[in-house]
């Protein structure tokens, strides 16, 4: 089972304008809102930020991953241009630039 957002398109009913529903996967997405009947569309739920994503997809999404390799160690698996592979806790020139990140 998993947890769905839905938005109604007119106007909200006591759920609230936006509404979570849990659903099986397998489901068929509601276009109706069981409560008031409603036309309602499905929103990507945050939930879908817990789904398991590439190295890459990480990336280009703007988040830094570290997988740690050592004591103190860890290797930027999403570095960008310019960053070091491994970052090393007492050297902070070995920091991904997160500056840069967020400004991109
Ligand atoms: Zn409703």
């Amino acid at each position: 089972m998993a947890v769905y957002e839905y938005e109604h398109i007119g106007s909200p009913c006591a759920l609230g304008k936006i509404f979570e529903i849990t659903q099986s996967m397998s489901d068929q997405p509601l276009t109706r809102c069981p409560e008031c009947s409603g036309p309602v569309k499905k929103l990507i739920s945050r939930t879908s930020i817990n789904v398991t994503k590439s190295n890459s997809e990480l990336r280009d999404l703007g988040f830094t991953k570290l997988v740690k390799r050592d004591d103190g160690v860890y290797e930027n698996v999403t570095r960008r241009k310019g960053e070091s592979r491994y970052m090393e806790r007492d050297k902070p020139e070995t920091m991904p630039d997160l500056s840069k990140t967020i400004r991109d």
